[in-house]
């Protein structure tokens, strides 16, 4: 239904706008607000061909100094297609330019609040931010970031969205990780959680708050995780907006939803500070162990209390098993490209699933998994423990070995090139002395 929908917006913003067939289309709907009619008008163009996008000259251009609190920066607004798409006929640059900076500033102060002290303020302004009226590359999502390029590309829709229903965090997910630096893998925990943090309950992100299930349900709140699902399954009922889900959720499960977010959001915040000051040692762990959402699970463990007890005799015992599992498992050889990956993929799942095998109840299981994370990286002093990292060079050469392609990418420019460079140079010295490359 996206696609005809789109398809048909698009050949009608060529034309005439907005037509009584669309009007209809859109009445019929019950739940249709003016929102969403806004929102169709702007759908993604679908151009006739690839050459109408990559030799299309009408580009609206227009510089923007964005403020924060050390100076301010310029950025490059670029609106593609603006004339064709007649978008002139309701909006001025400047006028999209003033709205642009000014969510690029609330991008910045909703970061530092939500993440202090992590993120140096001007990481998190772009160069160039590209207001895209056609879809961008990758499927479904909303924007994207190229770091050595320090460009943010978002859909239209997406600042419509962002806007309507996300607090503007479309923009700052981006922002975050253009001030996230350049190799990590694992970037997309605190940004994702900052877009979970800023949704209005009537989108389904908040159904995103599963991920952090564990979490959730062995200290914060017992019962939310079910409810969740039980909304979730109900998707039928979704009034979809470009594919999103928007409904009404009950104002109860809501408030809970809200007061779990302000539980995690301490959790998510030492989570990012953790991950700046050493991001190859977490990107190692979180590829070693295949847990999406380790580091703030490790920062829970540290910090929270679990809702329900456990003997200790059952504490060690638990403890005992995935000791074994994990130094046994640990033997296996170190394979590039998924093969190590695959042998360990889900330890979490491993874990809960030999607990379970020794009659240990799925509670009594998290409570173990989480002694254990807290076992193996927290320091007495409540300082973090990356411990041994036996092939500490060998994710630093698969991961050089990416920059290195990332490099020939025709996406990346000349001063783009020079970024992978030094970011290269920077990540070679971390090989050990006398390490021969494999990649
Ligand atoms: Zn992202």
């Amino acid at each position: 239904m996206k696609k005809v929908l789109a398809a048909l917006t698009a050949s009608l913003m060529i034309a005439t706008g907005c037509t009584i067939d669309l009007e209809t289309k859109l009445q019929k709907n019950t739940k249709t607000e003016p929102f969403k009619k806004i929102y169709e008008i702007h759908a993604p163009y679908v151009p006739e061909s690839q050459e109408e996008i990559s030799q299309n000259k009408d580009v609206a251009e227009y510089k923007i100094k964005v403020d924060h609190s050390q100076g301010s920066k310029e950025v490059n607004i670029k609106i593609p297609l603006f004339t064709k798409l007649n978008c002139n006929t309701c909006h001025t640059v400047k006028e999209l330019a003033d709205k642009t900076k000014a969510r690029l500033e609330k991008g910045i102060q909703t970061i530092n609040s939500q993440y202090p002290d992590t993120f140096k303020n001007e990481d998190l302004i772009p160069k160039l931010y590209v207001i895209q009226p056609y879809e961008i590359p990758s499927e479904d999502a909303f924007a994207y970031t190229i770091k050595p390029e320090r460009s943010i590309n978002i859909k239209a829709t997406s600042i419509l969205f962002e806007k309507q229903y996300m607090n503007d965090s479309i923009t700052a997910h981006e922002q975050m990780h253009l001030g996230q630096g350049y190799l990590w893998l694992n970037t997309e925990t605190e940004p994702h959680f900052l877009n979970i943090s800023n949704s209005d309950g009537r989108t389904w992100a908040n159904t995103r708050l599963i991920t952090y299930d564990r979490i959730i349900s062995t200290f914060i709140d017992n019962t939310l995780e079910k409810e969740i699902y039980k909304y979730y399954n109900n998707i039928d009922e979704l009034n979809l907006i470009g594919g999103i889900g928007i409904s009404d959720m009950p104002k109860d499960l809501e408030t809970k939803i809200k007061k779990t977010i302000e539980k995690l959001k301490p959790i998510f915040a030492e989570s990012a500070k953790e991950r700046s000051k050493n991001p190859l040692g977490w990107e190692y762990h979180y590829r070693d162990l295949a847990v999406e959402t380790l580091l703030p699970e490790i920062i829970a463990a540290k910090n929270l209390k679990p809702i329900k007890k456990i003997s200790k005799e059952k504490l060690n015992k638990g403890l005992e098993t995935i000791r074994n599992m994990y130094y046994s498992d640990a033997d296996n050889p170190f394979s590039i490209f998924g093969i190590r990956a695959s042998l360990r993929r889900g330890f979490d799942m491993q874990a809960m699933n030999r607990l379970s095998d020794e009659g240990f109840s799925e509670e009594e299981a998290r409570i173990i998994y989480f002694s254990y994370l807290k076992e193996r990286f927290v320091n007495k002093d409540g300082s973090l423990n990356l411990g041994d990292m036996p092939y500490l060079n060998e994710v630093t050469d698969e991961r050089l070995y990416f920059m290195e392609e990332h490099k020939k990418m025709p996406i990346i420019t000349e001063e783009g090139r020079k970024f992978i460079d030094q970011a290269i140079q920077d990540l070679e010295k971390k090989l050990s002395p006398g390490y021969k490359r494999k990649y």
